[in-house]
């Protein structure tokens, strides 16, 4: 029996865990449940898993769940009922699946509580990663991410010597401006960067895809999963999803991870990892596919991607200084604000901005990301 508390219910990844959940059948059990402002899903998530405690963003959508069903279920709200859901005892694995910094928090807590977590947003291993990795090596257990790039990767890693990896190869879909040039990319509206074409996702991680910071914030994240230098992780766009990603050996050998783009397939590996359970999911047709095919990432066109990397190899605070400020700049973009080169030019003036100090603790690390969002806020 493998108990689960889901941190980010509502979410694309949150309603992807409870379908997998479903179909897996009685060994998996969602115990808890923390969503945002989305009670109307919530309390159907509820009345469908029964968990034995939920937790809210605020006291506005406490009322209103408890609106919808009643008193008998414990509501906590806000950062605090994060923690307590993410802590609850009779949990063994949570998937944190909270969107931006915010998901931080709950992860350095399940994971001091001896949990079992399996990262799904990659912002908190690009903040913390070097908490993150030191507090899951003193707590024993896998950290099997859900992001699917890394999820192929750690597939590929599976009984292999780490020393024996010579680089890893992310994999990208390009998003919807692949193959366009800076001087495209000036008129681009919000809709036009909300159209992926393979995966369906969340705003902000779909924003994210557009502008190519998605897969710089994923060099990150890999950086620390797999303990390599960031110049050992190389991106190659791939148009198909086909691929989720390589490993490249030093004897020149290559593996590949290989499915549809369906993060139900990467959320099922994660939630019953170590084993391999049966899915209802389509199988891979590859002569169906019929091509893949491959192509270098464009820096020029796609400034986030590089300074992903600068951030990566200066280390410190200025990953997180990074990631708070696009956040902001995503944001701003969405609500009309900023076009979308401005979205990598606010994120560089912040970076800009940061004197680099030691990523040595948490308050240190929240400090940067807090000062982030102020600066992020006031370029113009
Ligand atoms: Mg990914």
């Amino acid at each position: 029996m493998t108990r689960i508390a889901l941190l980010g219910s509502t979410g694309s990844i949150g309603t992807q865990t409870i379908d997998v959940v479903q179909s897996l059948g009685d060994e998996y059990q969602v115990v808890a449940l923390a969503a945002g402002r989305n009670v109307e899903l919530l309390a159907a998530q509820m009345r469908l898993l029964r968990p034995e405690l939920v937790a809210v963003a605020d006291e506005a959508s406490r009322t209103a769940l408890i609106e919808r069903v009643g008193r008998s279920t414990p509501i906590e709200v806000g950062p605090a009922g994060l923690l307590t859901v993410a802590t609850v005892a009779r949990a063994e694995l949570v998937v944190a699946a909270v969107t931006g910094a915010l998901g931080l928090p709950p992860i350095l807590a399940a994971l001091q509580a001896g949990k079992r977590v399996a990262p799904a947003n990659k912002e908190p291993l690009v903040i913390a990663g070097e908490l993150i990795m030191a507090l899951s090596r003193r707590n024993g257990q896998p950290l099997v991410p859900i992001d699917s790039e890394h999820s192929a990767i750690y597939q590929c890693l599976r009984g292999e010597d780490p020393a024996s990896v010579a680089r890893l190869i992310l994999t990208a879909s390009g998003g919807p401006f692949r193959g366009k040039t800076r001087a495209d990319l000036a008129a681009v509206g919000v809709a036009e960067a909300l159209a992926h074409p393979t995966w369906k996702m969340g705003p902000k991680i779909t924003i994210d895809s557009s502008t190519l910071m998605n897969k710089g914030l994923e060099v990150i994240e890999a950086r620390w999963l797999f303990g390599l230098p960031v110049d050992q992780v190389d991106v190659l766009l791939h148009p198909q999803s086909i691929i989720h990603s390589m490993v490249e050996f030093r004897d020149g050998s290559v593996l590949a991870q290989m499915d549809y783009p369906d993060m139900r397939t990467p959320i099922q590996f994660a939630l019953t990892f170590p084993a391999r359970q049966v899915s209802p999911r389509r199988r891979l047709d590859l002569a169906a596919v019929g091509q893949l095919t491959f192509e270098p990432p464009d820096f020029d066109a796609f400034p986030c991607l590089g300074l992903a990397y600068a951030a990566a190899r200066a280390g410190g605070t200025l990953p997180a200084v990074m990631n708070a400020a696009n956040e902001v700049a995503v944001d701003r973009f969405l609500a009309g604000e900023l076009r979308f080169l401005q979205i990598a030019e606010t994120v560089e003036t912040v970076m800009h901005q940061h004197e680099v100090q030691a990523a040595s603790d948490l308050a240190t690390l929240l400090a940067a990301d807090a000062w982030a969002r102020r600066a992020a806020q006031e370029v113009s």
